[in-house]
Order: C-alpha cells, then structure tokens, then sequence
C-alpha cells in the first residue's frame, strides 16, 4: 500500500529528455532492470558506483511504498570490447580474455568474479536483486527472440552470423537522437568487421563459431533447442540480445525502469530497443535512467594508471565501505563524481560524526511528518540524494524538533540512505598492526604531555612504515601513504 496520498515521483527520462510524472504499469508496481557487469574481471569503484546508485533508486521506490521487482544481470558470455567503446561486435571477447589470462574455465572465471563482486556489493550495504540471471543461463530465450526477428524479416543471416537490420527499425537512434544517415555509433570498422553486412549499424545476434569467434570457448547448438527456422549452427549470443531476453523472460515485454551507465545510450540500449520492441510487439522500456560515471582526480578511471581502484584499496587505507557510499550519496546519479582520497576522508569524517550524533541521541521518539514531507519530496524529485542528505544535516540542527524526534525520523530516512545511523563508531584505523597502534598509542601519550619532540620522532617511525597521521583536535587519523 502507498503511505503517501500525494506522491508525484519524477524521473527524467533519457528517451523524451524531460522530468516526466512517473506511472507504473501495474499500480504500485514496479519492473526495473539494470544492466549489470561482466564478470571477467574485479569490478573498480566506478562500476561500484553504478551499483550503489541504482541501490539509492531501488530503495527510494520501496520507501514511497511501491512494490518492486529487481533484476540485475550477469554477463558471462559475448561481450566485446567495442560493444561499450562506440563499435559494437568488435574488439576482444571479455570472457576469453580472462580465460587465457587465469587458465580458468569459463565458468570458473564466472563464478570468481560473481563471489567477489557479491562481497563488494553487500560491503556496501546494497539490497539485494530479487533476480539475478546470467546471461548463459538464458540461451533457449534468446535464440527464441532470434527467431522472432527473422520470421519477421528484421533478422539476416551471412557466414558470420545473424545480424539485426537496423534499416528496418522504427527510429532507430531514437534514444540517443543521433542522425541515422551519420551512423555515428556501431559503425563496424573494427577488425572483424563482416564484408556481408548489409548496414554499418546492423548488430550481432548470434555468432557462428566461425571467423573471429572460431575458438570460442563457449558455445551452443542451436538445434539442441528444436529451431525450425534456420540451419544456424554452432554458436554464442550478441552481447545485447541477453538483457532483453532476460528483460522479458522475469519481468515481461514491458519494462517500467531501464537503468545503465551512459555509455549504454548510443548502442546497447539503443540496440535493445530495437530487437525487443520489433520482436515483440510492445514497448521496451517506459522510462530510462542513465547514471554518469565516476572520475578520479577529474580523469577518466584508469588501469594503466592506477586509479582503478577497488573496494580492497579503499579498506586497505583504514576507510570503510559505508564511507564510501555517503560518498556517492553526495552526487546525483545524472552527474559526474570526481573521487580523491581527500574526499573520500571528508566522507569518512562526516559518516563518521553522523554515526556518534545519532547514537548519542535518546530513543523513543515519532517521526517528524513536516521533515518526512520534505525527504518525500527530494527523492520524488528524480532521486536526489545529495539533497536527501542535505536535509539530515538540518534536521539535526533543527531546534524545534526534539532529540528523540530527530533519531526516529533520521532512522526512517536510512532506509534509503543505507548507511547504518545507528551503528556505534568502531574505533577507527581498523586496519592497523599492533606494532603501528603501540606507536600511536605512544604518540598520543607524548602529545598529551605537549613532548613535541617525541611525538615527532614517533611521527616519522609511524611514516617509514607507510603511514601518514592526520592530528584533527585530539585524534590521530591514519592514512596510508600512496605507494610510488
Ligand atoms: P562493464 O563490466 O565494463 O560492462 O561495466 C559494468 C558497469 O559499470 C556498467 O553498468 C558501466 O556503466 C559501469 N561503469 C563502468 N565504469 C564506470 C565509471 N567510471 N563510473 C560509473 N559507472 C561505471
Ligand atoms: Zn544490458
């Protein structure tokens, strides 16, 4: 049941380009799917952060009362490089690689990835999916689409593999708006680009184990699934036939929320459009949410450069994963967020000083209706978190609300936050040696005893081993240095 009469949720929708009055399919409803990773590798914070934003989503619709179904798929097969760098079907299988680096098999190299990334995502306090379907969990579905499209002349096939006519879709750059004559995106110049594609736009639904894909370690037979249709053969789905496979086959030919990173509009998203709506006759998606990404050091995150960072990297300098998620609760989903380590500190102090206000706090009080009000209309407002934290901030200091008051009300907004208000403060610097805790124990006596000298010499013992101190009043905060 809704709790709230006048609720008017907008979102702005990539498709019209405008904050629409969001309406469920069914009433209180609600199907949204994200797109989620690949697992052939460790995901960084940027991917982290897509996690952590839909959460902020999945949970603000829960709080409105809506009752949601929420996918987020597995990738572990037929995802290429170029299918996310602007040339879709090209470039390097993800999987393949991982398996020639690790000398795994696919399923293994699958399942590593799933377990870390399951660690990361519940470290982060993140709602769980009520589905979560790997893409080779799905094959019959998909070949079923495949089917579809073909029957209805949207699908052809070459030596190579069945590709999707983009010529024949309706609109077909509609979500991005990008000029059909340009064909600016997917245009097919990489290096296996098949000379029997009919338009440069036109994408892979299934490859044959042929050409590129001639060694593919995973693959199937399409006859193992009675298609009538076509001598198709041996094969591995496209990259963006699974999601809408996955799409349809748990939540139906209608979706009320579609969310991915950005880098999905020009082509996956695009692409999933056009196969479903044509091979189903139905709308795809009602409304389409795109999360910007996270820089670092206002540059593009960056495994040559080091600043791919994972959630290890941020425990391993004594910060927690909650710190990290009221760091990305600070920026909008449609926004970029620049990461630095003095940010992420400013995060860590601030969680930090929430958790010790709300615990000192008396219990027993109601929720405040006048501040509820204004939390509703924050997240109704196509999610915005950094104001729903703003609000917190006030309602602390608000005089005309009382102690108790203040924790039961901030305690009923955590259930979008997520951030745990109610956990006593563990002593900090969780990750240190005993040796380095004698030493700032040490430390903090000398300070104690204005010894300036000792308390410097403990300072550069602390320091050659890898450890900077940040004295705030009368704490020592402990940093790991940067390794150079
Ligand atoms: P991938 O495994 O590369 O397909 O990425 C998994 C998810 O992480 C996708 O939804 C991407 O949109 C998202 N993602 C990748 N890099 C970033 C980033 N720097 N910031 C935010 N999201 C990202
Ligand atoms: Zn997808």
């Amino acid at each position: 049941m809704l709790q709230y009469l006048n609720m008017t949720l907008k979102i702005k929708n990539t498709l019209t380009k405008k904050k629409e009055i969001f309406k469920p399919l069914e009433k209180n409803k609600i199907r949204f799917y994200q797109c989620g990773p690949t697992l052939y590798w460790n995901q960084h914070i940027g991917n982290l952060r897509s996690v952590a934003l839909a959460d902020f989503i999945n949970r603000s619709l829960r709080y409105l009362g809506y009752k949601v179904t929420f996918v987020r798929n597995y990738t572990d097969v037929g995802h290429l490089s170029g299918d996310n760098d602007g040339d879709a079907d090209t470039g390097e299988d993800r999987m393949e690689k991982a398996i020639k680096r690790e000398e795994l098999s696919p399923q293994e190299i699958a399942e590593k990835y799933k377990k870390a990334y399951e660690e990361d995502i519940k470290k982060l306090n993140t709602l769980f999916p009520e589905h979560t379907p790997k893409a080779t969990e799905y094959i019959p579905e998909q070949i079923e689409m495949i089917e579809a499209l073909l029957t209805k002349g949207f699908a052809y096939t070459t030596p190579l593999a069945v590709y999707f006519d983009t010529s024949k879709a309706k609109n077909y750059h509609r979500l991005s708006g990008q000029d059909m004559q340009n064909n600016l995106c997917g245009a097919g110049t990489g290096e296996i680009t098949d000379k029997n594609k009919k338009n440069p736009s036109d994408f892979v639904l299934w490859f044959f184990k042929a050409g590129a894909h001639k060694n593919a370690s995973q693959t199937w037979t399409t006859t193992a699934f009675a298609s009538p249709l076509v001598e198709y053969g041996e094969g591995l789905p496209g990259w963006h036939l699974e999601c809408s496979a996955m799409g349809k086959a748990l939540l139906g030919d209608t979706l009320d929320l579609k969310m991915g990173g950005i880098e999905h509009i020009p082509i996956h998203h695009t692409n999933e459009i056009a196969q479903s709506e044509n091979a189903n006759d139905a709308p795809y998606v009602n409304y389409w949410l795109h999360n910007e990404h996270l820089l670092v050091d206002n540059k593009k995150m960056s495994k040559s450069e080091g600043t791919s960072y994972l959630l290890s990297d941020i425990e391993k300098k004594g910060y927690s994963p909650p710190d990290l998620r009221y760091f990305f609760l600070q920026a909008h989903y449609r926004s970029k967020q620049n990461f630095t380590w003095e940010s992420l500190q400013a995060s860590h102090n601030a969680l930090k000083k929430l958790r010790q206000k709300i615990t000192s706090l008396p219990d027993g009080g109601s929720i405040s209706i006048t501040y509820k009000q204004k939390f509703i209309e924050k997240i109704e407002d196509d999610f915005s978190t950094p104001e729903a934290l703003a609000l917190v901030w006030q309602l602390l200091k608000d005089n005309s609300i009382s102690d108790k008051d203040k924790k039961a009300t901030i305690l009923d907004f955590d259930q979008v936050l997520g951030l745990k208000l109610n956990t006593p403060e563990k002593n900090d610097n969780t990750n240190m040696t005993n040796e380095i805790k004698k030493l700032l124990e040490e430390r903090q006596q000398a300070r104690q005893n204005k010894d300036w000298e000792k308390s410097d010499q403990l300072r550069q013992k602390i320091n050659n081993l890898g450890y900077d101190i940040i004295d705030n009043n009368n704490e020592q905060q402990l940093i790991k240095k940067e390794k150079k």
